[in-house]
């Protein structure tokens, strides 16, 4: 008799466990799926950069590349991300970038040329 009760509550506690973790994925898809992905993606790819919104690396998604030379072009989003915003949204992702150049090789790239290609739609 104690065998069976202790097999019941084990089994009632593997059935609230899984309905749990079912709903804890579920609210994980709705609020932070991409996020929890793109940890995911930058720990497998460590080597990789990343889009600057999704966050997921380079080794997973296409990054646009915006020519703002004849010779020089940069990807801070992926194609999908890029695809989602205006030109006016994607300026802070690109001045971002940027900003990571001036600090490592100043006057690298101008901005102006950057502003400039990417109000363009490039
Ligand atoms: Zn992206």
């Amino acid at each position: 008799m104690n065998m069976i009760t202790g097999a019941v509550i084990l089994l009632i506690n593997v059935i609230i466990n899984t309905l749990f973790f079912i709903g804890f994925n579920h609210r994980q898809a709705e609020n932070g799926q991409v996020a929890a992905n793109a940890t995911i993606d930058q720990a497998i790819h460590p080597q990789y950069g990343h889009c600057g919104k999704c966050g997921l690396t380079w080794a997973t998604v296409e990054g646009h590349s915006t020519r703002y030379t004849e010779s020089e072009g940069m990807f801070p989003l992926c194609e999908k991300c890029w695809s989602e915003l205006t030109p006016e949204q994607r300026l802070p992702y690109y001045r971002s970038l940027w900003e990571s150049w001036e600090r490592e090789i100043p006057g690298h790239a101008n901005w102006n040329d950057i502003e400039k290609a990417v109000l363009e739609g490039k």
